[in-house]
C-alpha cells in the first residue's frame, strides 16, 4: 500500500485521504469506511426506515442541546426512528444562522449565479411566492414606494433619459390606445395646476420671441402666477412681450398682476409711464 492510500474495509478498495472522513480518534487521522461507503450505508438505513410506519413520542430530548422538548418542537423525519429529527427546532435555527454567518460570502455568490443561470425559474419562483400572499406584498410595495419615492423618480428619470426614443414611442402608441383617458387625466391636472398652466404657456410664448433673458429669476416668475391663480387674477407684462413700439422681457420686473377684466380690457395697449418702467431698463442701458 503507498503512504497516501488507505484500504476500506467495506468496498475493499485503496483510496486517496481525501476520499475519508476525518477522525482525530485513530492513529491514522481517518475514519473507516471510505466517504462513499459512509452514504451507502445512510442511504439504505434511510430506505429500510422509511417503510415502516414511526410512532412519534410525544416528547423527547434533543441531542445538541439535551433538553426534553415536547415533539411538536422537533422537525419531522421519516427515515428516523421516531419518525423527528435528532436536533430542536431552535438548535437547528442556531446552526444554520451560525453556519450562513460563517459562509455569508460563498452563499451569497452561489445564490446569485444560480439566478443568473435560472432567470426565467428565478422569475416565476417570485411570481408565486408574491401570489401566495398578494395583499403583504402590496402592502410592502407601497411602503417601498413611499419611502424612496426620490429614488425612484430618479431611476425612472435616468431611464428615460437613456431610453428616449423608445419612451416616447411607448408613449405615444399608449395615448393613441387610451385617447380619452388621457384627455381626462390631462383636463383634471390643468384644472388642479392653473397656475402652472398659464405660468408655462407664457414661457413658451416667451421662449418662441426670444424674450426671456438668462438672469430672469423663474422662481419669482412663478410665484406671480401661483398668487393670480389663487386669487384667479391674471399675470401682466407691464410692456408687452408683442409689440410694434416696445419689446419686453419675460422677467420677473416686467410682470404685474391684474384683475382679470382689466387685462382683458388692457389687450395689448402700451403707454409709457415713468412709474411702470421696470428696473432692467437701466440696468440695460449701463452695459
Ligand atoms: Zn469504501
Ligand atoms: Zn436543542
Amino acid at each position: 500500500m503507498e503512504d497516501d492510500k488507505f484500504y476500506c474495509k467495506r468496498c475493499g478498495t485503496d483510496k486517496s485521504r481525501d476520499s475519508f472522513y476525518k477522525d482525530k480518534k485513530y492513529s491514522t487521522g481517518i475514519r473507516q469506511p471510505c466517504k462513499d461507503c459512509c452514504r451507502e450505508k445512510a442511504k439504505e438505513r434511510r430506505n429500510s426506515l422509511s417503510k415502516k410506519d414511526p410512532e412519534i413520542p410525544e416528547t423527547k430530548k434533543c441531542s445538541k442541546c439535551h433538553i426534553v422538548k415536547d415533539a411538536n418542537l422537533f422537525g419531522k423525519r421519516a427515515d428516523s426512528l421516531d419518525g423527528l429529527r435528532s436536533h430542536c427546532k431552535s438548535c437547528i435555527n442556531e446552526s444554520s444562522r451560525e453556519f450562513y454567518k460563517e459562509n455569508s460570502e460563498k452563499i451569497k455568490s452561489d445564490t446569485d449565479n444560480y439566478r443568473k443561470n435560472n432567470l426565467d425559474k428565478y422569475a416565476e419562483w417570485k411570481r408565486l411566492r408574491r401570489s401566495k400572499d398578494i395583499e403583504k406584498y402590496r402592502e410592502k410595495e407601497q411602503k417601498y414606494r413611499e419611502d424612496n419615492r426620490d429614488k425612484i423618480n430618479a431611476y425612472h428619470r435616468d431611464y428615460n433619459k437613456q431610453n428616449r426614443v423608445d419612451r416616447l414611442e411607448v408613449e405615444r402608441r399608449y395615448i393613441s390606445n387610451n385617447a380619452d383617458k388621457c384627455k381626462e387625466r390631462s383636463r383634471k391636472w390643468r384644472n388642479k395646476n392653473k397656475d402652472k398652466v398659464c405660468y408655462y404657456a407664457a414661457k413658451r410664448r416667451a421662449n418662441l420671441k426670444q424674450a426671456t433673458p438668462p438672469w430672469a429669476n423663474q422662481d419669482i416668475i412663478k410665484s406671480f402666477y401661483k398668487e393670480a391663480s389663487y386669487f384667479q387674477e391674471t399675470v401682466d407684462h407691464i410692456i408687452p412681450l408683442t409689440h410694434s413700439l416696445v419689446c419686453g422681457l419675460h422677467t420677473e420686473s416686467n410682470l404685474q398682476i391684474l384683475p382679470f377684466k382689466a387685462n382683458c380690457s388692457k389687450s395689448n395697449s402700451f403707454q409709457i409711464q415713468e412709474h411702470l418702467i421696470p428696473e432692467w431698463v437701466d440696468i440695460e442701458e449701463e452695459f
